[in-house]
């Protein structure tokens, strides 16, 4: 069971995707070049693939037939000079449960099963060379202002290397196959939960429709292709937050090539380096932290000084040894460590004056070298009362 479409947009004056859809070989090519020459090239690339693919060539050879024929017609129309397109094919082996993918450029395959989404194409793109290498992150290739630039492409050059993918099908499998025009405008989660909750008219539509209500910036081409009981509904898959897979997980049977059919101009050193990001954020934590640790020796010093004076002063009548400075030191309060039986009313005159004053800072042993002075004053001079008495 399988539907396709293809749609200008909403901002392109005409449509430069073409595809093929006929039950077991599925095509997407979305063109490029100059006003006619990006139609030329996906027409020609989908009619010379197919016309090469039922007169019993293997597929890479229908390709390369394919690319021919654009360069061909490139040669001898000079409006039509260095015209491409991307090319995006299935070929459904169901006898064998399995499908045959080839890829040149940025137009994609996707797999969803049980519920889960797996790009099983690579993009030809100078951003995503960039991504592999790991000089960029994914998020920073969606907005690179190169991620346009492909590294391969149908039509350009003398060969055209396609990736080939073999994937196993089962049951409930439902391949797409889309330009880009789809994937810049709709999230990978809301194409899951379309495939996993549509039969294939009803998903194509609905994801062409989505794509021209996020804009609609470019052709949108959707080719939807289910593996199943035609009878039965299908069952509700992708679930809300699903974790989709990012990398794809059918190992590609060619190597991926860095021959490359289009030179990309260089960018700014800036656009290609992930530490261009990365490097104010290093300098705002390390100054965040030494702001931290400044601020911690500065507690700590408040705290020795708060904490390691004494004073002596009156709590109530009676006289006390505080821990602390007189007044208290930011939050840290004056406390009573030591609280004597000695009445204020007791002590001599000057002695009391400076209790009261709070004039008697110091460590905890002149604290009580002090408390213990005006101890023997006040028994000296209860001495000298008794001896009055
Ligand atoms: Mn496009």
């Amino acid at each position: 069971m399988y539907a396709a479409a293809t749609d200008p947009g909403r901002v392109r004056a005409q449509n430069q995707d073409r595809l093929y859809a006929d039950g077991s070989v599925f095509i997407v090519a979305d063109g490029m070049g100059g006003h006619a020459g990006g139609n030329v090239a996906a027409e020609v690339a989908v009619s010379e693939t197919v016309a090469s693919l039922k007169a019993g060539h293997e597929p890479e050879e229908a390709i390369q037939t394919a690319n021919r024929s654009i360069l061909e017609r490139a040669a001898i129309d000079v409006a039509l000079e260095g015209m491409g397109t991307t090319l995006t094919m299935a070929l459904m082996d169901l006898e064998d449960a399995q499908a045959d993918l080839f890829n040149v450029g940025d137009s994609r395959a996707y797999l969803l099963r049980e519920g889960r989404l797996t790009q099983l194409t690579n993009d030809h793109t100078y951003v995503q060379e960039l991504v592999d290498a790991g000089s960029i992150t994914h998020e920073q290739a969606s907005t690179h202002r190169a991620r346009h630039v492909l590294t391969r492409v149908v039509g350009v050059a003398l060969d055209v290397e396609p990736d080939h993918f073999r994937v196993p099908l089962q049951l409930g499998d439902v391949l797409l196959l889309c330009s880009d025009g789809l994937i810049n405008e709709v999230t990978n989660a809301e194409i899951a939960q379309v495939l996993g909750s549509k039969l294939p008219q009803e998903a194509v539509d609905t994801l062409v429709r989505m794509a021209n209500n996020h804009g609609g910036s470019d052709n949108i081409t959707v080719v939807v292709v289910r593996l199943g009981d035609p009878d039965r509904e299908p069952v509700l898959l992708a679930q809300e937050g699903q974790r989709l897979a990012e990398a794809p997980q059918v190992v590609p049977q060619t190597e991926r090539s860095l021959k490359t059919n289009r030179i990309p101009s260089p960018l700014p050193a800036n656009m290609t380096e992930r530490s261009a990001i990365s490097r104010p954020l290093i300098r705002a934590t390390l100054f965040v932290f030494l702001l931290v640790l400044f601020a911690g020796v500065v507690v700590l010093a408040i705290d020795i000084y708060a904490q390691h004076s004494y004073f002596v002063a009156a709590f109530g009548d009676r006289v006390a040894i505080y821990q602390g400075r007189p007044g208290g030191v930011l939050w840290f309060n004056p406390h009573v460590v030591d609280l004597t039986n000695i009445r204020l009313s007791q002590l001599a005159e000057g002695v009391r004056s400076q209790i009261q004053h709070r004039i008697t800072e110091g460590s905890l042993t002149q604290a009580k070298q002090f408390v213990r002075n005006a101890t023997q004053q006040f028994h000296s001079t209860t001495i000298a009362f008794g001896g009055i008495g």
